[in-house]
Order: structure tokens, then sequence, then C-alpha cells
């Protein structure tokens, strides 16, 4: 037996195989399968494209090498070489670029690429995306390394659908399926992670308490499911408010709470917008306009706080006088 690799023997580096092995994140994953590609079958650029949910693209999620494809590019599946490899569930490859109709191969020609081949992501006869290989030569690619390709893509299928199903998992252990907000796990993961930076650094944040006032009666007088719709509501208002680093959750029927990093005076003024964000929030039911308010409790972290329970308990007695107070207002502790 000749041990010599030929046509129908695939070479993995090792590091590879452990790298992929010890993966266990989605985009690790794609990162490290983009990133090792293009030494297995000798390429410029390579490339994974996945469903992104919608019946209509695909999305660019990882790549390494040429980028005349920038990674997050959406292209859409109806003009496409990745679209009819990822629609026909069928290998494709194309060795003269310059000669092509399909708009993503216009776009690596212009980009300097001269050939390219695209394999089906599939497991279990779905198709979840494509694994695609450039090089800047035309008739750089032979049947063989096609059948090479399609080897690959069927095993590395198998990953890639195991971490998204793990992806898929995390998230919704996370989400809070009426609101879609994170909800009371986030709070420990984040909250932690945040006293960890403030105990290292001194880098301060904050907690705001939100609670709805008189939520109950909307739910009396309207039903649950104007309840229901007013959650919903409420949560995209504040997810308009915040910014990307400000983390909001949902805690437990009509408690919220927002981490993020900054002194007591920036989140009480966060605390603020939102409070007038939501009463301002047109909410219409038949023919009542209903009016929401919310109370809100505020405070940062100080050296004394040993746990993030210390900081809970403060945003929840500031938020307990905003209530006593007459509600529709912000205390700060
Ligand atoms: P306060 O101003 O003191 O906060 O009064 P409140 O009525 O908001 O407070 P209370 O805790 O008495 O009522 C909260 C209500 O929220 C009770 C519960 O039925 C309702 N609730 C909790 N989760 C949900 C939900 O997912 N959907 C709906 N529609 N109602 C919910
Ligand atoms: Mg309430």
């Amino acid at each position: 037996m000749s041990s010599s690799p030929s046509h129908d023997t695939i070479c993995l580096p090792i590091t590879f195989i452990n790298e992929l092995s010890q993966s266990n994140d989605l985009h690790e994953t794609l990162t490290l399968i983009s990133n090792w590609l293009p030494q297995i079958i000798g390429s410029d650029r390579a490339s994974v494209c996945l469903n992104n949910g919608s019946d209509e693209t695909l999305e660019v999620f990882a790549l390494f090498g040429n980028n005349a494809i920038e990674a997050n590019t959406i292209l859409p599946i109806s003009s496409t070489m990745v679209g009819r490899v990822y629609s026909n569930k069928q290998l494709e490859i194309n060795n003269n670029l310059a000669q092509s109709k399909d708009l993503d191969c216009q776009i690596l020609h212009k980009g300097g690429l001269g050939s390219c081949v695209d394999a089906p992501l599939q497991h279990s006869g779905t198709c979840f995306g494509t694994l695609n290989l450039g090089s800047l030569e035309p008739d750089t690619y032979k049947p063989e390394d096609g059948a090479q390709l399609e080897c690959i893509a069927n095993w590395l299928a198998n990953y890639i659908h195991a971490q998204m199903e793990i992806t898929e998992h995390k998230k919704r252990a996370e989400t809070d399926p009426l609101t879609k907000a994170n909800n009371r796990h986030c709070l420990n993961t984040v909250g932690n992670e945040l006293l960890k930076l403030w105990e290292t650094d001194q880098q301060p944040f904050s907690m705001i308490m939100i609670d709805i006032d008189h939520f109950k009666q909307f739910n009396d007088n309207y039903g649950h499911h104007v309840g229901d719709q007013i959650l919903v509501t409420f949560s995209q208002v504040i997810n308009q408010v915040i910014r990307k680093s400000e983390h909001f959750m949902r805690i437990g029927g009509d408690e919220f709470v927002i981490l993020l990093e900054g002194n007591v005076d920036l989140a009480t003024k966060l605390a603020e917008r939102i409070r007038k964000a939501i009463k301002d929030m047109a909410l219409k039911h038949d023919d009542d306009s209903l009016i929401i308010t919310v109370s809100c409790g505020v405070t940062s972290v100080q050296n004394q706080d040993s746990s993030l329970e210390c900081l809970y308990n403060r945003a929840d007695k500031a938020l307990y006088q905003s209530k006593k107070n007459g509600r529709d207002q912000t205390t700060a502790i």
C-alpha cells in the first residue's frame, strides 16, 4: 500500500483536528474551518456561508484570505452560485469567474479571483449553508479537489450542526420567551463580570431596577393578553433607549433590571430617560389610550459590596422608596 497521499486521500493537520475537537462555540468552529481550509486544499480564500433565518439570503459567517466578499455580507440565494449550491445541495466548480453571470462570482472576479468551488453543508438531508474556496488563478480546481471539499463539508457539517444546536439552546436558556429580553440567568453572569472588573480595575458599575406601576390593574381591566403586549412594547422601548453595552434583563413578572458601566449619576439619568420614554409610549387598546408608568431604583457598586446581592438589595430598597413616595419616579441610593 502506498504511503503518499493520492487524490482519494485527505491529509488533515493534527493541530486543526485538535483545535476543532476543543471548540465549543459556533463562531470559533467556523473561523477555525475557514482558517485551515486553504492549507488543506490549496486556495487563496475560504469562507463559510450560513442560512441566517431568511428564505432568500445567506450570510458570510467566517472568512480567511482574500476579502472580495467580506464577512457578514448578506448574499441573495436567487442570483448567486452559493445560493444555487445551497438550494440544489450540489457542489459546483467555476474555473473561469471572468465569464460568470452569478452575482457572487462577479464580485469575486472584481476582487482578483479566478476560480472558486462551493460545497453544500448538509446534515440529515437539511442544508444549512455552504463551504467555499477561491483561488486567484483561473482553472485551479479539479474534480478531485471538489470531491475532497465535499467530503470535508459533509464531515464538518456534523460539527457545525452540533454547535448551532448548542448556540440555540444557550440563547433560549438566557432569553425570556415573551419579551425576548435576557432573563435572570444573565443577571448573575453579567453582574459578576462587572463586579470582577470593579475589584481589579475599580471600574464602577450600576444597577437600575424597574417595575411597572399597578401592572395588575391592566391585566384585570383589559385581559392578560393586553398585559403581555404591554410587557413586549415596554421592552422594545427600553431597547431603543439603551446602548448596546447596557444589559437589559427581565427578572420576573413586571420587574426588570439594567446593568451598566458608570456611576450612580449616569445610571439615574438613564433611569429617568427610560421612565419618560415609557410614559410617552403610545399604546392603544380599542378607544382607550393606555398610559404606563414605571418606578425605578438605582444604585452603584460600593467598596463594602461583597457580592451582587448587596447591589440587588439596595436597588430593591430604592425601588420600594419610589413606590412608597407615589410611583412614577426614580430613587437613587
Ligand atoms: P406595583 O405598582 O406595586 O408594582 O403594582 P403591580 O400591580 O404592578 O404589582 P403586583 O406585583 O401586585 O402585580 C404584578 C402583576 O404582574 C401580577 C401578575 O399577574 C402580573 N404578571 C406577571 N407576569 C406576567 C406576564 O408574563 N404577563 C402578564 N400579562 N402579567 C404578568
Ligand atoms: Mg409592578
